[in-house]
């Protein structure tokens, strides 16, 4: 059974059955025993913890939601409840696990060809094989809509891929990388399964990151590099497609938020309890008390949207701006309570060792990738109004 924990303030938890709330824990104890232990020395070193991939694939969990390649087919409520108890303890982790889980075999399961889907979901889903992301650029992230400068060029039976991608996630050891590019035909957006050794693919490990430093992020130079049509998403057609595993992914994003924000919580709650100042615990003291009920009342609000966000999808209802509105709000929240998990714990709340402070650096990661403030809270604009503010 669960420990009841003062972060689900609402007893949401409770909503689930008794299986699901199994998995929760499930996950929760790898993340708290193998995880937890290994993490700020693994974020002060910029190094990703690969001793930990066999058992977080012995947990069965990626490919959270999809049919078959031997992925579990939960609902996505479970989906989100996993990316929280991973971000809980570690949002780097909670971000290694979206982009393999969520983007890179998202794109294979939504826009592959069955082909495609037998060749690469069972291997992922063991975590046998790694995926990346490759959609922004250094000159383009929130214009990638329109405005991807990395070209693709029919050539008989294949394809010639040239052009820059930034940020791209797990990039640096991924055995497959969804390049999005620019077809230069018929100015559509095409996804290809490039494979790690193509001649001419070049990636470069981005340093000195002040957030999420567990996650490898690349630049990537391709140099003509050829990808055969049969490593073509067969499906993804425009950015249209493209943007549907967004969708998908940026609803988890909002979960990661969550676990984000209540691990920082629950951190700082504990400390406050714990911590006397004037001869009595600091959690007494009203202004400190303040403090955290508006920490909770937050995390109780995105908690709740969530559960909503993850039912709509269930049911086949999410919509972009639906995605949008709860990665915005959540952030947004996320970074308003990590800041004050930081306040309440003093000097200690900038030393890694408390952990909070590390929360505090990797929320500003999750408050920008997967759409930023602004780009979301556009989609959200342009819908309720009828009026769009992008040109
Ligand atoms: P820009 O687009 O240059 O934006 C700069 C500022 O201008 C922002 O505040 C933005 O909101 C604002 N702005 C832009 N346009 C408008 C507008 N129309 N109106 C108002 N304001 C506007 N990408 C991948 O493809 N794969 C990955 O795996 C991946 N992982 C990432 C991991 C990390 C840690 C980070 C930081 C990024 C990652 N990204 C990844 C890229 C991420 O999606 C982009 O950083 C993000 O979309 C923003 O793009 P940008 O950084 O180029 O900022």
């Amino acid at each position: 059974e669960l420990p009841p924990i003062e972060g689900d303030f609402y007893h949401l938890g409770h909503t689930l059955t008794d299986d699901q709330r199994a998995l929760q824990l499930k996950v929760r104890t790898f993340m708290e025993n193998e995880v937890k232990p290994l993490v700020n020395r693994y974020w002060l070193k910029g190094e990703f913890p690969f001793e930990i991939i066999p058992r977080l694939a012995e947990l069965n969990v990626c490919g959270v939601t999809y049919e078959g390649y031997g992925c579990p087919h939960l609902p996505f409520l479970m989906e989100g409840i996993l990316a929280m108890e991973m971000a809980r303890v570690d949002a780097s982790i909670a971000t290694f696990f979206g982009v393999q889980s969520g983007l890179a075999m998202g794109s294979i399961y939504l826009l592959g060809s069955e082909a495609q889907k037998q060749e690469w979901l069972p291997r992922m889903q063991k975590l046998q094989t790694i995926g990346a992301f490759g959609l922004t650029e250094p000159e383009v992230g929130s214009g990638a809509a329109g405005g991807l400068t990395t070209t693709a060029k029919r050539q008989g039976d294949g394809w010639v891929l040239n052009g820059q991608k930034k940020w791209i996630g797990n990039a640096t050891f991924a055995d497959v990388i969804i390049i999005w590019a620019k077809d230069l035909d018929d100015g559509q957006v095409k996804g290809f399964l490039l494979r790690k050794d193509t001649p001419g693919l070049d990636v470069e490990k981005i340093e000195d990151k002040m957030a999420l430093r567990i996650v490898q992020n690349g630049l990537i130079t391709l140099r003509s590099c050829v990808v055969q049509e049969s490593d073509r998403l067969q499906n993804a057609n425009t950015f249209k497609d493209t943007a549907k595993v967004l969708r998908m992914t940026r609803a988890g994003v909002a979960w990661e938020a969550v676990g984000c924000a209540r691990g920082a919580y629950e951190s700082a709650l504990a400390y406050t309890r714990q911590r006397k100042q004037f001869g009595r615990p600091i959690a007494s003291f009203q202004l400190i008390q303040n403090h955290l009920v508006e920490m909770l009342s937050n995390l109780t609000a995105m908690q709740t949207m969530v559960f909503r966000l993850s039912q709509l999808q269930d049911e086949g209802k999410l919509t972009d701006e639906h995605a949008s509105l709860a990665k915005v709000f959540c952030t947004l929240r996320t970074r308003d309570i990590v800041s004050r998990a930081r306040e309440v714990m003093g000097g200690n709340g900038i030393l890694l060792q408390y952990d909070v402070a590390r929360f505090v650096a990797d929320a500003e990661a999750i408050y920008s990738y997967e759409g930023t403030k602004e780009i979301n809270t556009l989609i959200v604009g342009r819908s309720i109004t009828g009026s769009s503010a992008f040109v």
